[in-house]
């Protein structure tokens, strides 16, 4: 019998966005809500045809969603807390996911350490009646589709539990969920489903060790159900809980092989008889082709350990993380489309590897692979002098000339408090209209870089008149922060139909690194030297880091995410250059991302931020000590990682902070921080204009334990999801607030 394979969730946006189209039409009252839930029926029940024609034995499903799989079960198992209870229905739902009027949405984070966001669970003391109706109504659907291929995805309560905001004591909320997950696994089985996939991804945390005695209680109770449970991990390792974990009374336990150490765990431990091993051999979250010798040498290792020939072929999570079909990709070339692999792709390999691992004689379509991998290995653009610079790194590349208290002295004076932005300003329909048009070719460079520069003119204009003592251009001329660099960089593509779920409706398309990095002609100078030319006030040069870049893209699996980084940072470091040599005094290069890359093991911490660090500081060492390097990071935490942010070595470094009651800035302060730091005086997020008292607040709570020297007065993060009407007042207010402090100290010397 040839293995089996399986799936564990699929993209459920549709092939052309139908989800978001009918969720932003739901929202604006254009569909009614059967129309809604027609549409995401129609994309699910298409995701389970292409599946069954692939020829995957067990497809999972339940995992489809109108905003967020995780909201989805708290809500079924009545969850809410008290500020949603007054609603009902789908009002209730979208309630939790997007807040209304004076009701805060859940809050959300990031799903471990994808760029999927989630909806973080309150656990509320009273539990509202459960009901998964859907669910049951979605899994008899499967059924008749798919028949015994269905296997309902069910969200682990132990994982459920350790992502959220717990009201109530652990176990007394577990011993109140326990009952309704056995009812509804009862009443799967009722229905004659006989297997069941049950995620836990949180066992592959640092701290999944402390829930052992939860986990073991939980499944002690959901087995007695009688059905066949797939305990399914994926993200990393199940690091010190593997010989626990196997130990579970589960059927089947599904490992993701391709990120962590569990290949060697199972290599050193060895994998149980009586269990069936879920092989998560195919990366569900890169969008390469598998190589298949290496992943055959592998699974040939594997199916000498694995006793009885149990195991399964499967993605190593869902495939919500990477688009749906790479064919569609026409406007690449051919030689790198034809390595891709996007969902569809990936069911291909996943069938192709069962068989190659039964014996079944594939070697023509292996050998088809390894032709166009070899095509693309030509096509790919290697850059030797990139890769020879890069051999030849000196440390003291890395470094600025002077230390930060002997440039701080040769540095631009600014009075105290100096006030700046993060860098975009609104991007308005017009501005967004106008990039459409040059992409359409129904404007000329010429017309678009006018336009373009008539935006800096006014947003020049307009910081000079609020008194913004280091103005910025307005990042008019870029759709996303990544996408505007990687655009000009050689080494780097973009899809056409490559979305992602980011969250709800938000979609994006992660550009993805397939080649050595180039740059070629300056990206940034421009748009500049245009700004610095309208003002003597200085203009700050805006860059999107390395580490940024490299964490939102798709990255090559050839070479290590260190190289690649690096390779980023020696083209923002002819960018510093470039920029300084027109007359740039101040350079920002934003690394929102840098903490979002952590591993989720923490002892994999010090490897990521050594090098991470490190290619941030090979992108601004070459600057003059005379240039004045800034960073911005938003929704960061900086406790943990103080001694790396310090190593940054940036001479001013802006926060988001306005949303957490300064604590992040408590965090710098307490960890000594010792340069400049930009505490975010308001929330760019909401619409409200700030007033400047607020903002005098926040700033002398904020700054109570730091020297004046060190503090700058901005907004927490850019401004270009806002609107004009609210950016100019508020803006002014911010100016205010740092004038009184100004006031203030000066008349404090004085005395
Ligand atoms: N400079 C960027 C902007 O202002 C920073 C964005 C970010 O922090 N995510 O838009
Ligand atoms: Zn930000």
């Amino acid at each position: 019998m040839t293995t089996q394979t399986a799936t564990l969730g699929y993209p459920r946006i549709g092939k052309n966005r139908e989800v978001k189209k009918a969720l932003e039409a739901f929202w604006s009252g254009k569909i009614t809500s059967e129309s809604l839930l027609e549409t995401v029926k129609e994309v699910e029940e298409a995701n389970w045809k292409t599946q069954l024609d692939t020829g995957i034995d067990k497809i999972g499903v339940g995992d489809t969603t109108l905003y967020d799989h995780i909201l989805d079960w708290t809500f079924r198992f009545g969850l809410i807390p008290e500020r949603f209870q007054q609603f009902s229905g789908l009002e209730r739902y979208f309630a939790m996911a997007r807040g209304k009027e004076g009701i805060p949405a859940l809050e959300m984070t990031k799903w471990f350490d994808t760029n999927y966001h989630y909806l973080v669970p309150e656990i509320p003391d009273n539990f509202l009646i459960a009901d998964w109706s859907d669910f049951i109504e979605r899994v008899t659907r499967a059924q008749k589709i798919l028949g015994e291929r269905a296997i309902p995805i069910v969200f682990g309560l132990c994982t459920l539990f350790r992502l959220s905001k717990l009201e109530v004591n652990i176990e007394q909320a577990i011993s109140q969920l326990i009952p309704l997950y056995t009812n509804l696994l009862t009443e799967l089985k009722s229905l004659g489903i006989k297997q069941v996939q049950i995620h836990e991804p949180a066992l592959v945390l640092s701290d999944a060790n402390n829930w052992k005695e939860h986990y073991q209680t939980v499944y002690k109770s959901l087995a007695e159900v009688g059905l066949s449970l797939d305990l399914v991990t994926y993200f990393d390792d199940l690091g010190e809980t593997y010989n626990w974990v196997m130990e579970l009374p589960v059927n089947g336990i599904s490992l993701d092989l391709t990120r962590g150490r569990n290949f060697e765990l199972i290599k050193n431990y060895g994998f149980p008889e009586d269990k069936r091993l879920g092989v998560g051999i195919v990366d569900a979250r890169n969008i390469w082709q598998i190589r298949p010798e290496e992943v055959i040498s592998k699974l040939k290792v594997i199916k000498d350990i694995v006793k009885n020939q149990q195991f399964t072929i499967q993605p190593s999570a869902s495939l919500q993380f990477v688009p749906y079909d790479a064919t569609r990709e026409t406007n690449l070339p051919e030689a790198l489309r034809n390595v891709l692999s996007f969902a569809e792709q990936k069911l291909q390999e996943i069938v192709l590897l069962a068989k190659t691992i039964s014996d079944v004689d594939t070697t023509q379509e292996i050998q088809l692979i390894a032709s166009k991998q070899q095509e693309f290995y030509n096509f790919s653009p290697t850059n030797l002098e990139v890769q020879t610079k890069l051999k030849n790194l000196k440390t003291d590349e890395f470094e600025r000339a002077l230390p930060y208290s002997e440039r701080i002295t040769q540095q631009l004076p600014l009075p105290p408090f100096p006030t700046t932005t993060i860098g975009s300003f609104p991007q308005t329909s017009e501005v967004r209209q106008l990039r459409v048009k040059f992409k359409r070719g129904e404007i000329s460079l010429a017309e678009y870089q006018t336009a373009i520069d008539a935006q800096i003119a006014e947003c020049i204009k307009m910081q000079e008149e609020a008194g913004v003592d280091v103005l910025v251009h307005g990042e008019f001329e870029r759709t996303d922060m990544v996408e505007f660099f990687g655009q000009q960089l050689s080494g780097y593509a973009f899809t056409e139909h490559g979305w992602v779920q980011s969250y709800g409706s938000r979609y994006v398309r992660p550009p993805f690194i397939y080649g050595d990095i180039n740059r070629t002609q300056s990206m940034t100078v421009r748009e500049f030297e245009y700004a610095q030319s309208l003002t003597t006030k200085p203009v700050k040069g805006m860059l999107t880091g390395p580490v940024t870049m490299i964490n939102w893209s798709y990255t090559r699996t050839d070479i290590s995410r260190q190289e690649q980084a690096y390779q980023i940072a020696l083209a923002l470091r002819d960018e510093v250059a470039d920029l300084e040599a027109a007359g740039a005094k101040i350079i920002q290069i934003d690394e929102p991302a840098l903490r979002e890359g952590l591993p989720l093991k923490e002892q994999r911490w010090n490897d990521y931020l050594s090098w991470a660090v490190d290619s941030f500081k090979l992108s601004a060492g070459i600057a003059k000590p005379e240039t004045q390097i800034h960073t911005h990071m938003c929704y960061s935490e900086f406790g943990d990682i103080i001694t790396h942010i310090e190593r940054l070595d940036a001479d001013v470094l802006s926060i988001e902070n306005s949303r957490s009651n300064n604590e992040t800035l408590y965090e710098l302060t307490d960890g000594g921080y010792s340069k400049q730091v930009g505490n975010g005086v308001y929330d760019v997020h909401s619409p409200a204009v700030p007033t400047t008292e607020q903002m005098l607040s926040q700033l002398r709570t904020g700054i109570a334990n730091l020297p004046v020297e060190q503090i700058w007065v901005n907004p927490d993060c850019g401004l270009k999801t806002r609107r004009w009407e609210e950016v100019i007042p508020s803006i002014k207010n911010m100016v205010d607030a740092a004038k009184v402090l100004r006031e203030e100290a000066s008349v404090s010397k004085e005395n």
